[in-house]
């Protein structure tokens, strides 16, 4: 496989960063996913604006221009034959030459930047889709600006594990019982033909999928109300789903062991992934 690091492209086992970077010791860094299907890119407009919103939150300069961004996307597609698959892309504050908690300065230290692809034959049709995901809930112990797209996610990593060993998919989190998201998607439910999902805040990620699946349920004329939900209220729900750029649109069928509906995937998230998987394709670049 063939990485992009630092202005260069280079056999994976070539690519290499300081002890020093401080993606490595602080988790002072941001990232994005982007998924690929057909080649082309899934919504990378959205994730470059993204992207440079979690660098200006973090006073971080970028390292490359959005132009150059999508030209190292493509070429990675194409090097690497990616069909379908994900495109993971890293920017960490860089390597100052020793550990100090105040950032470097930016005119001696530049940002490190990978970007590396992940072929996932299948994405599209991914037969979990048809079964549905079965989710635990956990509280919500993360910092206070989810809206960042950092690389510090060992509690996601942990929350994954728990569920896990429950022998679930995933995991809620919770806050004062109200869910913010999943471990690395935004949640939903759903009440006849109403879409209910978190409102928009510094509490969870603003998903680019998100973005996209509103939009999309409101143009089918589904009802779209953005408000907190209790995972009681979940567990009562008529179904359940999560999105992200990986996983498109995925029906959750259990939430801490209490079933959805009939226990499989129903009307409304299925006819999401639908919609969303075919308009995706339409718009991809
Ligand atoms: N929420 C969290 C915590 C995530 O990690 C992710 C994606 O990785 C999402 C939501 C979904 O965001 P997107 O649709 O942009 O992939």
């Amino acid at each position: 496989r063939t990485v992009y690091l630092n202005g260069e492209y280079l056999p994976e086992n070539e690519a290499s960063v300081s002890i020093f970077d401080r993606g490595f010791l602080m988790a002072d860094g941001v990232y994005e996913v982007t998924s690929v299907l057909g080649g082309k890119l899934i919504d990378f407009d959205g994730h470059a604006v993204r992207l440079q919103r979690s660098l200006d939150e973090l006073d971080m300069r970028s390292p490359i221009s959005k132009e150059d961004l999508l030209e190292v996307h493509r070429e990675l597609v194409r090097v690497n034959e990616i069909d379908e698959g994900m495109i993971y892309l890293q920017i960490t504050r860089g390597a100052p030459g020793d550990r100090d908690f105040v950032f470097p300065d930016p005119e001696t230290t530049t940002p490190t930047i990978v970007l590396f692809t992940q072929s996932k034959p299948g994405l599209a049709d991914n037969p979990a889709a048809l079964k549905g995901m079965k989710v635990i809930s956990i509280e919500d112990i993360r910092w206070g600006r989810r809206d960042i797209k950092t690389v510090q996610l060992l509690y996601p990593s942990m929350g994954k594990m728990m569920a896990k060993k429950a022998g679930a998919d995933d995991a809620w989190m919770t806050e004062d019982g109200f869910v913010t998201e999943g471990t690395s998607n935004n949640a939903y439910i759903v009440k006849g033909n109403r879409i209910i999902t978190r409102g928009l805040s510094n509490d969870i990620l603003h998903g680019i999928t998100r973005a996209a699946v509103l939009r999309f349920a409101q143009e089918a004329q589904m009802e779209v109300e953005e408000r907190n939900f209790t995972i009681e209220e979940a567990k009562d729900a008529d179904e359940a789903f999560v999105t992200s750029a990986s996983t498109f649109v995925m029906p959750v069928v259990e939430i801490d062991g209490v079933s959805l509906g009939e226990g499989v995937p129903g009307r409304v998230a299925p006819r999401l992934r639908e919609i969303y998987l075919e308009e995706s394709r339409k718009a991809a670049i």
